[in-house]
């Protein structure tokens, strides 16, 4: 076969070479160990968790040795593609502290290496795909769809391995003659590759997650580019993360039974491999067994998600943090305000086979964040988050931010702080009582009468007084309890229940239900300060009214 023909009557138009590419997108300066790595998602408009894994593996890995961390958009299957994808990408990326050097933006593109959006590179990829076959490497097939399910069925049919090689490989070997006569009729082709491979060798290759993995050779001629010239994410990644200059590629393991045929075509090219990071799957119990998060039933997998359950940007870092790191958590305890940054991160230290994610403990670690803001700064991202998801909430945050830090501050600083939020939409049930709007009616425990609660109530507000300490207060509480014949003594109340009418817990539910319209409420002394004077007084008779 006389190769140079075959190049020139495919690729008529290519006059650049591999060289001109090498000239134009040159080796990078940079020390040894710093990595340049990149996220090379598909704009399908769902950004997920396992993105953010990834993104956040490959930023760590990028910044922390002082390399380069770029966006590419891998846009090669115009089917999946969704409108304004990419802008959803960058933002929710960005949202989570994912910053690139270099890449796609939504104003388009910065950097050397570009373009970054792959259906803007197809002349690139033609410069290698002529190359390949040159060289003998890659040829044309016209195989139709029919065909190609015809050989898939009579390979079922003979349970042999699946795909184009051995006597499958119709157009392998076949003449110029004939590659000629099917493009004079117009036909479709799509370039595969030439493969040498045989599944009877194997080889070691050590990936930086799986460790020493055992390869068998490809023996398949794959796609290299599609019937439209624009390459299949094989051909594309290695011309890619070759020009780009990639040290390390960081993706999901669900590409591991492609790497054997990635391997042999960077060599093909010529190309020097990158190391593998390849990240196991997110993983969530059902009943008593692990599956992969699924997009579609698992709505915990989209980063919307969290964006709409209001998890502080940082929350889910630092949970995400201890899923990759095992010893994340240990450095923070010891480092409880160090920017995350300061953590030694590891790709090695990576679950070869994925992670548990636990939808309590991301609440748990919430908690935690949440409790270590200032009242100051919880209001203001509470603000935020309710001017996106709950405008009438915001306005009325607003228009009081005195008061509402107020309530925010409850409980605030110390060495233990309260623990009440773990996201941004649990504020309103928490604290929307001290706004007369969402304040429920009282519900009273019914095996107390009425008359003994409207009672306790009375009593409370003729010996209310604003100016009383908290131990004032509470003497006040306790003297009620013991007027209308209940306990103030809960250990003896403990030992026999039954001897007692009722406690003072009982008759501070009474006041705490009549005020915040709720049994469980931060504590009710600071609440009434807060409320004032007039406001506590009017609920409690609001509440005698009610009964
Ligand atoms: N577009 C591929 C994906 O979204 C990228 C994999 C890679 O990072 O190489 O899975």
């Amino acid at each position: 076969m006389d190769y140079k023909a075959l190049a020139e009557l495919l690729f008529p138009e290519v006059t650049e070479t591999p060289e001109d590419m090498e000239a134009r997108f040159p080796v990078r300066n940079y020390p040894e160990n710093a990595v340049i790595t990149r996220m090379a998602p598909s704009p399908t408009g769902f950004v997920h968790l396992g993105n953010l894994v990834q993104g956040l593996t490959s930023e760590r890995m990028a910044h922390q040795s002082c390399g380069v961390l770029f966006l590419r958009v891998e846009d090669t299957d115009a089917k999946r593609e969704v409108e304004g994808a990419v802008e959803v990408l960058i933002n929710t990326l960005k949202h989570y502290g994912i910053n690139f050097d270099e890449g796609a933006t939504i104003d388009g593109d910065s950097g050397d290496y570009g373009p970054y959006r792959q259906r803007q590179r197809a002349a690139i990829y033609h410069v290698y795909a002529k190359k390949l076959i040159l060289e003998g490497m890659a040829y044309p097939c016209f195989c139709t769809e029919e065909e190609l399910s015809e050989m898939r069925e009579k390979q079922e049919a003979n349970k042999e391995n699946f795909g184009y090689y051995g006597k499958y490989a119709v157009w392998r070997d076949r003449s110029i003659e004939d590659i000629k006569a099917e493009m004079e009729k117009g036909k479709p082709w799509v370039l595969r590759f030439r493969s040498t491979g045989s599944i009877e060798n194997q080889f070691k290759y050590n990936d930086l997650v799986k460790g020493e993995l055992t390869i068998t050779e490809n023996d398949i001629d794959q796609v290299l580019l599609k019937s439209d010239g624009i390459p299949t994410y094989h051909f594309a990644h290695a011309v890619d993360d070759h020009l780009m200059r990639t040290t390390h590629v960081v993706r999901g393991d669900e590409w591991l039974p492609s790497l054997p045929f990635h391997i042999q075509l960077f060599k093909a090219l010529g190309f020097k491999l990158p190391k593998y990071v390849h990240i196991g799957p997110l993983m969530k119990m059902d009943g008593n067994s692990k599956r992969k998060l699924s997009k579609r039933k698992d709505p915990e997998l989209a980063l919307t998600f969290y964006k709409a359950e209001g998890f502080p940007v940082e929350a889910v870092y630092e949970y995400i943090m201890t899923l990759l790191n095992s010893n994340y958590e240990d450095w923070r305890r010891a480092n409880p305000i160090a920017p995350s940054t300061d953590f030694k991160f590891s790709p090695k230290k990576l679950n070869p086979a994925g992670n548990l994610f636990d939808y309590l403990k991301l609440c748990d670690v919430s908690k935690n964040e949440i409790a270590k803001m200032d009242a100051e700064t919880v209001y203001s991202r509470l603000v935020e988050y309710t001017e996106e998801f709950d405008t009438e909430f915001a306005q009325l945050l607003k228009a009081d931010k005195e008061y509402a830090v107020k309530i925010l501050a409850i409980g605030r600083g110390g060495k233990k702080p309260r623990k009440d939020l773990a996201t941004w939409k649990e504020a309103k049930p928490y604290m929307g009582f001290f706004y007369d709007k969402y304040l429920e009616a009282p519900v009273f425990e019914e095996k107390f009468e009425k008359e003994l609660i409207k009672d306790v109530l009375n009593k409370y507000l003729a010996a209310f007084d604003f100016a009383d300490d908290q131990n004032t207060w509470f003497n006040k509480v306790k003297a009620i309890t013991e007027e209308i014949g209940f306990t103030t003594d809960m250990k003896a109340y403990k030992a026999d229940p039954t001897a007692f009418k009722g406690t003072v817990t009982d008759v501070s539910t009474f006041l705490r239900v009549a005020i915040t319209g709720k049994t469980n409420s931060p504590d009710l002394y600071t609440v009434t300060q807060i409320l004032g004077y007039e406001r506590t007084c009017e609920r409690v008779k609001n509440a005698i009214n009610s009964l």
